[in-house]
């Protein structure tokens, strides 16, 4: 027989927007004391709109820089290419087939398109190759630039913007009255990043973070004494996901995040987050 108390809290979570898949890890969420959240997807909506298309190359037009993107973007499931890909669309762009796509998690895509190399990647990816970021690229600090290249040259860049989530303010304010640091862990550049700490006002943040580099901030606070709840929604939050205390996934992220994640939120709002915790405080007081 089910125990009455683990029936009646599945039913409860259940109702309340939370899938336990992890019974230890739910009771230990009233432990937590520090929260590092994934940006894109969990503190954002994860819809990305294309602002505007910067063309590099003056043998290639805004339209052909956005169809090569759109077109290899469509092998892609990362909220980013979804906004490229949607814009491109919308525009009624044909877009032609491509081949050898590769995606490399937290950097960016490549493929082929007639036998040309393209890739779309992360500012961080410029650096790692010494490639020189031009400066316009950053002009405005809300915005997520990705660039294009053609055979290893900057061919543009696309400027793209998100929204934050309406529950994200409300989620963070009552997690930091319980006491709960709040942190944010991003692929996304600084600027785009220290935007959104700011304007959530978040204890810290993490940019440019590659997905292995998201574990290490979390084995990091478990080292100064922290018990950690990590929530992410992407296939580059699992590692992360997998060695946080609690592992949270966000519902309408990938598979691969709720495969790993003890904790699913099935209506994607960061604000079941604080239920959880006090959920979890209610029902296992009950138990003692
Ligand atoms: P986040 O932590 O915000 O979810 P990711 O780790 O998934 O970000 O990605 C980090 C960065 O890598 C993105 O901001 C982007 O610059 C680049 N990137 C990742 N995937 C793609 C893609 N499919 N197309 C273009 N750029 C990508
Ligand atoms: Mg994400």
């Amino acid at each position: 027989a089910v125990p009455l108390v683990s029936a009646i809290s599945t039913t409860y979570s259940a109702k309340n927007g939370l899938l336990i898949r992890n019974r230890t890890a739910f009771e230990n969420s009233r432990k937590i004391t520090a929260i590092v959240f994934d940006k894109t997807g969990t503190l954002t909506k994860g819809e990305f709109g294309v602002k505007e298309i910067c063309v590099m190359d003056s043998n290639i037009d805004k339209n052909e820089l956005l169809t090569v993107a759109a077109a290899i973007e469509q092998e892609s499931e990362h909220p980013i290419a979804k906004g490229i890909v949607r814009h491109a669309k919308k525009q009624k762009l044909n877009l032609p087939s491509i081949s050898s796509f590769k995606a490399e998690k937290g950097k960016g895509v490549e493929a082929l398109i007639d036998d040309i190399q393209f890739k779309i990647v992360s500012p961080g990816y410029l650096k790692e190759v010494g490639l020189e970021i031009p400066n316009e690229a950053f002009d405005n600090s809300s915005e997520t630039v990705v660039f294009i290249l053609k055979e290893n040259t900057l061919a543009g860049y696309l400027k793209l913007t998100d929204s934050i989530r309406d529950e994200s303010q409300d989620a963070i304010h009552l997690l930091q009255k319980k006491g709960i640091k709040t942190y944010m862990a991003t692929g996304d550049n600084s600027q785009t990043a220290k935007s959104v700490s700011d304007q959530l006002g978040l204890d810290g943040y993490y940019s440019e973070v590659l997905p292995h580099q998201k574990s290490e901030i979390i084995t990091e606070l478990q080292q100064k004494g922290n018990f950690v709840a990590m929530t992410g929604d992407g296939v580059n939050d699992a590692p992360a996901l997998a060695k946080a205390d609690v592992g949270i996934a966000i519902g309408s992220g990938t598979d691969v995040a709720a495969e790993t994640a003890d904790i699913i939120l099935t209506e994607s709002s960061p604000k079941d987050i604080t239920r959880l915790i006090e959920f979890g405080q209610a029902t296992y007081r009950k138990m003692i």
